[in-house]
Formats: C-alpha cells, sequence, structure tokens
C-alpha cells in the first residue's frame, strides 16, 4: 500500500513545485530565455508575494532562546535505502520511499519525510538560500517533511504548519566526504534535465552531522523557497554545517538546466522578516559565544603579558 502512496504523494509534491508556470533562477535568464526571475515569482504565485516568505537571513544577536527547542527525535534516519535521484530541471532531488519521521524540539506533530534536495552555488562559490549573519554558505540541503497523518503534500500545504524542512549547511573542507560518494559519483549521469539514476544505498542519516551536533538549531516560520511559495513550512535550520572538499562542491556545477546551461546558483534570495521572531534552541550560538569567548581571553592574556 505504502509503495503504491508514496510515488503518488512525490509526484502531487512535484506538481506544486512546478505547475504554477516558467520560473527560473536568476542565473538561469538569458535574452532567449525569458523566465521569471525571483523577484518576478509573485506573477507566477502570489503567495510569494507573502508576508512570511523563505529563505530569511538569520541575525543570530536578534535571536530569542527557546528551552522548548530541545533535540529533535529522529526515526528511521538510519535505515539505508536505494533512492532515484533526479535533475527535475531547478534541484537534484531524491525521493524518500521509507517512513522516516521527525518529531520533538516544539513541532506540533510528527512529520514524515517526503524528499531531500539541494541549493548550490557556481563551483564551490556561495549557494545556500538562508544566511547566517549575513554569511552565505556554498551549499544548502532541504528534506521536506509533512505531517504524518496526510496522505498528499496539497492537503498539508492547505495547514499552516503541515509542511516541516530540515536546513543544513555545507561547508569546504580540506578532504572527501565519503559519506556523499554515492550522491556525487550519481550526478555524472544526471547532468540533462529529467535524467535520474539510481543510488547505492545510503541512509539520510549518513548526509547530515551526527545527532549530537544537531542540538543547535534556529526555528522560524516560513514557506517553500520555489513557486508556489506556499507558507505553510516550519523550518529547522541547523548550526553545524555539513564538510564537503572543494571538488565535491564543484561536482554539482556539472548539472544542467534544461538548455544545456550550467545549474548554479539555485537558490532564491533572502526574504524579508517582516517582524517575524527567529527561535534558537537552547545550545544555539554557544559555539559563536565560546569562540569569542576565547578570542576574549586570548586577548587578556596578550594584554597582560604585554603590561
Ligand atoms: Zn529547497
Amino acid at each position: 500500500m505504502q509503495q503504491l502512496i508514496l510515488p503518488i504523494l512525490l509526484a502531487s509534491f512535484w506538481t506544486v513545485c512546478t505547475g504554477t508556470g516558467d520560473w527560473c533562477y536568476q542565473s538561469q535568464f538569458t535574452c532567449e530565455h525569458q523566465c521569471k526571475v525571483p523577484d518576478e515569482w509573485s506573477h507566477v504565485n502570489s503567495n510569494c508575494g507573502g508576508k512570511q516568505q523563505s529563505p530569511i537571513n538569520i541575525v543570530t544577536r536578534k535571536t530569542l532562546k527557546d528551552e522548548n527547542l530541545t533535540p529533535l527525535q529522529f526515526t528511521n534516519y538510519q535505515q539505508s535505502f536505494k533512492g532515484t535521484i533526479k535533475n527535475n530541471g531547478h534541484s537534484v532531488q531524491v525521493g524518500v520511499s521509507h517512513l522516516s519521521t521527525i518529531s520533538g524540539g516544539d513541532l506540533p506533530a510528527v512529520y514524515k519525510a517526503l524528499q531531500f534536495h539541494l541549493h548550490w552555488g557556481n563551483n564551490g562559490g556561495p549557494g545556500s538560500e538562508h544566511t547566517i549573519d549575513g554569511e552565505q554558505y556554498p551549499m544548502e540541503l532541504h528534506i521536506v517533511h509533512m505531517k504524518q497523518h496526510y496522505t498528499d503534500l496539497t492537503t498539508a500545504l492547505a495547514d499552516p504548519e503541515g509542511v516541516a524542512v530540515l536546513g543544513f549547511f555545507y561547508e569546504k573542507s580540506n578532504s572527501a566526504n565519503r559519506k556523499y560518494e554515492p550522491i556525487i559519483s550519481a550526478l555524472q549521469s544526471i547532468k540533462a534535465t529529467n535524467a535520474n539514476t539510481s543510488l547505492l544505498p545510503i541512509s539520510m542519516a549518513q548526509l547530515i552531522p551526527s545527532e549530537k551536533n544537531l542540538t543547535s538549531y534556529y526555528r522560524y516560520k516560513g514557506s517553500l523557497t520555489t513557486p508556489g511559495c506556499t507558507e505553510s513550512v516550519i523550518w529547522t535550520v541547523f548550526e553545524t554545517p555539513i564538510p564537503l572538499s572543494m571538488d565535491q562542491l564543484k561536482a554539482f556545477s556539472d548539472i544542467k538546466f534544461h538548455d544545456g546551461k550550467p545549474m548554479v546558483r539555485t537558490f532564491r534570495p533572502v526574504q524579508p522578516l517582516n517582524g517575524r521572531q527567529v527561535f534558537r534552541s537552547g545550545s544555539a550560538m554557544t559555539l559563536a559565544s565560546s569562540a569569542l569567548l576565547g578570542a576574549a581571553i586570548t586577548m587578556a592574556l596578550g594584554l597582560s603579558q604585554h603590561n
């Protein structure tokens, strides 16, 4: 039963993402291909001009610590599965066909994973959708979930808290991240739009930081970051980035848009907060503040030595 329902779910999600017209990222616009760039997405779907849009720039000193933002519970994230990765013309996306869920961390329900996809820059340049204090990371992973009791995403999107997306940043590292090899090697087979290929077995757990590094995160109410931009998403953006080597990051720039041009800079610019509060988990910003404390101590020691 589940095997029948999930492909339909994924197909309906896809309709929501792309069925609204000829939208594109800024990088795709040319005089020959006059698609609707992010500034014009509100003409594709009026939701995109709404007051609770994503992504946003997270100003850490304006975030509010919320003790209810405890660590999330991940169920079946460890399970290996043979997914299919697809170039859908805007991103690369992997459907999740087994039941894996998230709960806790003040989420109002249990949410099940539907798919994950990425947003990236040009050859490892800035490419994340969310930014932290104005810093744009080279890439961002979105794992899209909906409330467990819904059977299709259209229904979930009609619920202002129907969808939960987990966002993870990437950072450049000196060594290759072997856990990403199934994804990176598959990219060469899906350069063309609508191409897909099967992945070697992977688990979602292997793609994200270990659970002990997932206690620091930001939380706010926002939207899908592609048309129809529906404002029904509870966002959880994790502080700890995932390491990838420069070569691994660059491999994403081999993917092509429909017109054969490199699929690069696949991010929506940050949107106005419009008075929304961004919350942080109990331990978010501890890394930054301990670094600051360290710097202060070093400086104090340095000063005392000079005296
Ligand atoms: Zn996304």
